[in-house]
């Protein structure tokens, strides 16, 4: 293998708020090995808090490089010897870069070096921020226009019985048909989230589910609420705080969100998935708020998994400039799968 590391940022449109406080611009690495004759390319963009670090992340990738000064290491033992085990960023970067080279070598898009029946075309929800009541409805109409039957609500900032006023208005006004999720950040306790759940079954708002209400390590509080309420619950900050298999074991969680930069990569998310499936569990796949190379490896994953739920995947609007033009823009709510082999990107522009 040969592996080359070059480092880029790229600029939000408008500065994010978050737990964690402002993102403003997202700085991240990225690979390009040759692998079976063809060069793949992979992307770590990482996100403290739910990856390392980008200083440990670069020298992670800059171990990587060094040991493999002679060129011929094997490309698949750093991602099975533990050696990136504490840094999920730099495991993805390197399995989507190993993982594009083999499919662009076997002349097939990525999903369909994944899986043998990939979907074409995925929908993916719209994510609506944490307005005021009037200005949600508008951005849901609007978004609703433009084709999407997904809409995400962040929720968790204000009293439940508010933020469900905010989902009752919006689904007045987008009718029965457009599916809505609201995703609480962890921003609850269990007595919160009953007396939002209590208020989302009165309003009859039929929510597609409730994203991690509780913080990340309380498996069996979401466990209860998944047992005295009807509104299914999904884990995201879950599966970055505790292994997957456990949260499958306590019957926590009706979706697991799997976000594959911090996860490891797609190889981590494909086996997650599988043993989801396994459970009856769904999976969605959401992005970290990534630069082009990572959010179509993302889109691969999602496209070689069973199902037919709408992923989180429509962030590439929030950037202001990317790496190259992305070949998978969002269309009618949905997103149409490259046609070219790998990730469907040419090399040579995000590796000029
Ligand atoms: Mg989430």
């Amino acid at each position: 293998m040969t592996m080359r590391v070059r480092e880029f940022a790229v600029d939000l449109r408008t500065p994010l708020s978050t737990a964690a406080g402002d993102i403003e611009r997202r700085e991240g690495l990225l690979v390009a090995v040759d692998v079976a004759g063809e060069t793949g390319v992979g992307e770590a963009t990482p996100l403290p808090g739910w990856t390392e670090s980008f200083a440990d992340c670069r020298d992670a990738l800059a171990g990587l490089a060094e040991d493999d000064a002679t060129g011929d290491a094997d490309p698949e033992s750093p991602l099975e010897d533990g050696t990136l085990a504490d840094a999920p960023a730099a495991r993805h970067a390197v399995s989507l870069a190993v993982a594009d080279a083999r499919a662009r070598a076997a002349g097939r898009p990525l999903a369909a070096a994944l899986d043998t029946d990939p979907h074409t075309s995925l929908p993916v929800n719209a994510t609506l921020g944490d307005d005021g009541p009037e200005a949600t409805v508008e951005a849901a109409e609007t978004a609703v226009a433009s084709g999407y039957d997904c809409l995400k609500l962040k929720v968790g900032a204000r009293d439940p019985t508010d933020d469900v006023a905010r989902l009752r208005a919006v689904r007045e006004a987008v009718g029965p048909d457009v599916s809505l999720r609201a995703d609480a950040n962890a921003a609850w306790d269990r007595w919160t989230a009953d007396r939002f759940l209590d208020s989302v079954k009165e309003s009859v708002l039929d929510l597609d589910y409730l994203e991690q209400p509780l913080p990340a390590d309380e498996l069996d509080g979401h466990a209860a609420l998944r047992r005295l309420h009807d509104t299914p619950i999904a884990l995201d900050e879950s599966l970055s705080a505790v292994p997957v298999g456990r949260a499958i074991a306590s019957n926590a969680a009706d979706v697991l969100v799997c976000k594959p930069m911090a996860l490891g990569g797609p190889d981590r998310v494909r086996d997650l998935a599988a043993r989801a499936r396994d459970a009856g569990v769904a999976v969605v796949v959401t992005t970290t708020i990534d630069a082009v190379v990572a959010r179509l490896g993302a889109l691969h994953v999602a496209a070689s998994l069973p199902g037919d739920r709408a992923h989180g995947l429509a962030t590439a609007s929030l950037l202001d400039s990317d790496l190259a033009a992305d070949p998978a823009p969002v269309r009618d709510g949905r997103m149409r799968l490259p046609d070219g082999p790998g990730l469907g990107i040419d090399v040579s522009a995000v590796f000029p």
